[in-house]
């Protein structure tokens, strides 16, 4: 029987509760589906700081690296809000990712049918059916690019700047057109080749890759001023988008937002390898931990997506997202309820989905 390893980062906040439940909900899918999971605790974040010092203990990172994929909880809270920057334990979260090369970050903005009325977009522009994956660089352009301060006629100034390589775009490019591949066969590319330099060489190279390497893929190209129009004008056009880390940045909180409910919201985040980092969008919601009302469904939602990248079970991600499809039909938790709807613990969601299962 295939055994896989994990990491688990359970970090902060509803950290903890919300991991233990995706656990549950995993290990049902491997009795389900013929495969077994050992998993292996590490700190970061606030917990580390306290146990530690330091948010990003050394121990972490080799554990991570020694596993098939990483799951993470959330960090941060009030309680480490007065530390220096380096020492904060967000800082352990960008620490992490950078350790692990993690290059591309898949977000998911995905309607769920019971949920329609939480999404601040109209009925009749949503659609039967909302699905967008962003896939977003994660390690270059502006926000790693040479910044300073200087003196400009006598003022203060200070610059930024974008820089992209050939290869550092090829490898996200294939990534998008690998998602396209699985999903509905068409990729968006966004940028702003009309005024930027590192845009137009975006633009050409991921035109060359998709000609060369993926000839089935429908490939258009949009500026990002319009794609921020259109994600929440007509949104149903939109599949896969790719682009650049500060456009992915802002594009994909603005898809996600689009479904209304932070507690369902999941991502990933990709390495050259197999491996991956999965975590729910959301905070450690240091208001509600341990108060039972931290909805599991965003962490369940990335397990379902390790599963599906990093781990070859893709049958098993497919049930667990049908499980949560149908556990919303009849229960719900706090942050998400609806008059007639059971309203739920935590606890008793990762129960309910696991019965599903
Ligand atoms: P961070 O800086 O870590 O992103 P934040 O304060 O911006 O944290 P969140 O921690 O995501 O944001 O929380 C924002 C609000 O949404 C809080 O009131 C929180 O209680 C609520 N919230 C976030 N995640 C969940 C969840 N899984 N279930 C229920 N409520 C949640
Ligand atoms: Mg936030």
């Amino acid at each position: 029987m295939k055994n896989y390893k994990i990491a688990l980062l359970k970090g902060d906040g509803i950290g903890p509760e919300i991991v233990t439940q995706a656990v549950k909900v995993l290990n049902r899918a491997a009795e389900r589906f013929g495969f077994t999971i050992s998993y292996d605790e590490a700190l970061l974040g606030g917990s580390a700081i306290d146990a530690t010092g330091v948010p990003l203990p050394p121990e972490t990172i080799e554990k991570c690296k020694a596993t098939d994929s990483t799951l993470l909880g959330a960090v941060g809270g009030p309680k480490w809000d007065s530390l220096p920057g380096n020492l904060r334990p967000e800082a352990g979260l960008l620490g992490i990712r950078g350790a692990l090369g993690l290059f591309a970050n898949l977000r998911p903005a995905k309607i769920f049918e019971q949920l329609r009325e939480a999404s601040p977009l109209k009925a009749e522009i949503i659609g039967d059916n909302l699905d967008i994956m962003v896939v977003r660089e994660l390690t270059g352009g502006i926000y790693f690019g040479e910044r300073g301060r200087r003196t400009v006629n006598g003022a203060e100034a200070a610059y930024d700047t974008e820089m992209y390589s050939v290869p550092e775009i090829e490898r996200i490019a294939r990534v998008g057109f690998r998602m396209a591949e699985k999903r509905d066969g068409r990729l968006c590319s966004v940028d702003k080749a009309n005024v930027l330099e590192s845009s137009r060489l975006w633009r050409a190279t991921v035109a060359r890759i998709g000609k060369e390497e993926y000839p089935d893929i429908k490939l258009s190209h949009m500026y990002v001023d319009n794609c921020a129009m259109q994600l929440v004008r007509n949104p149903k056009q939109f599949d896969v988008i790719v682009t650049s880390n500060i456009f992915g940045d802002i594009l994909s909180d603005e898809a996600s937002m689009i479904s209304g409910s932070i507690g369902m919201l999941a991502s990933a985040s990709l390495s050259e390898g197999k491996s991956g980092l999965y975590e729910p969008i959301h905070g450690s919601a240091p208001d509600i931990a341990g108060t039972g009302l931290a909805n599991p469904l965003a962490t369940i939602l990335s397990a379902a997506m390790m599963l599906r990248y990093s781990l070859e079970e893709p049958q098993a991600a497919q049930a667990i997202e049908d499980a949560v499809s149908e556990v919303l039909k009849t229960a719900r938790t706090a942050d998400i309820s609806a008059e007639g709807i059971w309203q739920v613990t935590c606890e008793e969601m990762g129960d309910m989905v696991c019965g599903l299962l």
